[in-house]
C-alpha cells in the first residue's frame, strides 16, 4: 500500500504543509513516496528527501509545473497513479486545486475519514469504497512530521505533461508577503469591517510586524477591499489554528469562527460587548480598536 505525497512548494521552499500531509499518511503506511513537480527547485527537492519516513522523492523538473497548474499537476499525476493506493495533498489552495475527498480531519481505517461539513458545525465520516483514494488533508488537524538528517532516493521523471489550456500570468506579493505564511504562522492578526477602510487596516499590518504574525480577515473586510482576498479566514476561506489568534473588529459570524476556532489561544477585541466573538476569546477587551490597537503596537515595541 504505497502513498503518493504532492508536495506543496514555491519552486523555493518547501511549504510546511506537507509535513503534516506526511503525518497523517503515516496513519495508513509507512512505505510513503513524495512528488516535486516546478522549475528549477532543486532546494525544495532536498528537504523533500529530509522528511521523516519517506521512502522515494520524484521529481518532475519542467516550466510547465512551475507555478502548479491544475491541468499538467492533474495529468501528471494521473501518470502516476497506477503505482499508489493513496494520492495525497493539504487542504490548502494548492491541494483544492486537484480534486479528491476534501478536508480530512480524522483517519478512522483504510477507506474511512472524517471532515468537516456545514462550517465545522457538523463531522461527517466517509468511506470510499474506490480502489484510489484521493484525499486533501486538513493541515491543522495533523502535526508536522519530523526532518531527518538522512536524505532518501530520488527518481526523475522524464514524461512532462503541459497541456497549455492554461497559464501563468502573474503574482502579486503585497505586505503580506513578506509575513509568515497564514495557514502556518504561529500568530494570526484579524481584521474584520470594524477597521472601516483600507487606510486603517495599515494599523492591523504595524502591529502584524511587531509581532512577526499573519495578517488575517474576516470576509467582510476582504470584500470590501481592505485586503487581498487569499487573507480570508472561515468557511469560504482558510482555515487556521495557530497558537494566537487575535481577532480585531470581527463580529464572530460562525462563518469566521469555523475558520480560526481550533486556535489555542483567541484574544477579541471589539467595542460591543455583546459581540459573538466574546463566546469563543479566552480573553477578550471591550473597547475600540483605534485606541487599544495603537497601545498594544506601543506596548510591544517596548518589549
Ligand atoms: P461585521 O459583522 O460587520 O462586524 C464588525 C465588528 O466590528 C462588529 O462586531 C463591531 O462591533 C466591531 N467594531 C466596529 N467598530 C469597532 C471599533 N472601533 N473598535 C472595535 N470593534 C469595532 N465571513 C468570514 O469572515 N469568513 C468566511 O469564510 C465567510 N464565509 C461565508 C460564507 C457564506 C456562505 C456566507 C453567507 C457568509 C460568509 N461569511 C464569511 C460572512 C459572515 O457571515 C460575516 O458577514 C462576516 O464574517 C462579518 O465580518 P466582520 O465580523 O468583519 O463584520
Amino acid at each position: 500500500m504505497t502513498i503518493l505525497v504532492i508536495a506543496e512548494h514555491d519552486n523555493t521552499k518547501l511549504h510546511n504543509s506537507t509535513r503534516n500531509v506526511i503525518t497523517a499518511a503515516c496513519q495508513l503506511s509507512q512505505d510513503i513516496h513524495v512528488l516535486v513537480a516546478g522549475n528549477n527547485c532543486a532546494a525544495v527537492v532536498t528537504s523533500a528527501q529530509q522528511l521523516f519516513n519517506i521512502k522515494l522523492v520524484l521529481v518532475a523538473y519542467h516550466p510547465a509545473y512551475a507555478h502548479a497548474l491544475a491541468e499538467n499537476f492533474a495529468k501528471l499525476i494521473k501518470t502516476l497513479a497506477p503505482d499508489y493506493t493513496y494520492i495525497m495533498a493539504p487542504a490548502t489552495t494548492f491541494g483544492k486545486n486537484i480534486e479528491q475527498i476534501s478536508d480530512v480531519s480524522q483517519i478512522l481505517s483504510a477507506n474511512t475519514f472524517v471532515r468537516p461539513i456545514y462550517a465545522g458545525n457538523a463531522l461527517a465520516t466517509v468511506q470510499n469504497l474506490c480502489a484510489k483514494q484521493l484525499l486533501t488533508i486538513r493541515t491543522t488537524a495533523f502535526a508536522a512530521c519530523e526532518l531527518t538528517n538522512t536524505s532518501c532516493e530520488i527518481k526523475t521523471i522524464t514524461n512532462i505533461c503541459d497541456f497549455k489550456l492554461s497559464e501563468f500570468v502573474s503574482l502579486e506579493k503585497n505586505i503580506t508577503g513578506k509575513l509568515p505564511e497564514l495557514t502556518t504562522a504561529r500568530i494570526v492578526v484579524a481584521g474584520g469591517r470594524g477597521f472601516q477602510n483600507q487606510e486603517n487596516f495599515k494599523l492591523l499590518e504595524q502591529l502584524a510586524i511587531v509581532l512577526n504574525a499573519a495578517i488575517g480577515a474576516s470576509r467582510a473586510a476582504v470584500d470590501a477591499g481592505f485586503v487581498p482576498n487569499d487573507c480570508q479566514v472561515g468557511q469560504t476561506g482558510k482555515i487556521v489554528a495557530p497558537e494566537l489568534y487575535l481577532a480585531i473588529g470581527i463580529s464572530g459570524a460562525i462563518q469566521h469562527v469555523a475558520g480560526m476556532k481550533d486556535s489555542k489561544v483567541i484574544v477579541a477585541i471589539n467595542i460591543d460587548p455583546e459581540a459573538a466573538i466574546f463566546k469563543i476569546a479566552d480573553y477578550g477587551i471591550v473597547g475600540d480598536l483605534f485606541t487599544i490597537v495603537p497601545e498594544l503596537i506601543q506596548a510591544l515595541t517596548r518589549v
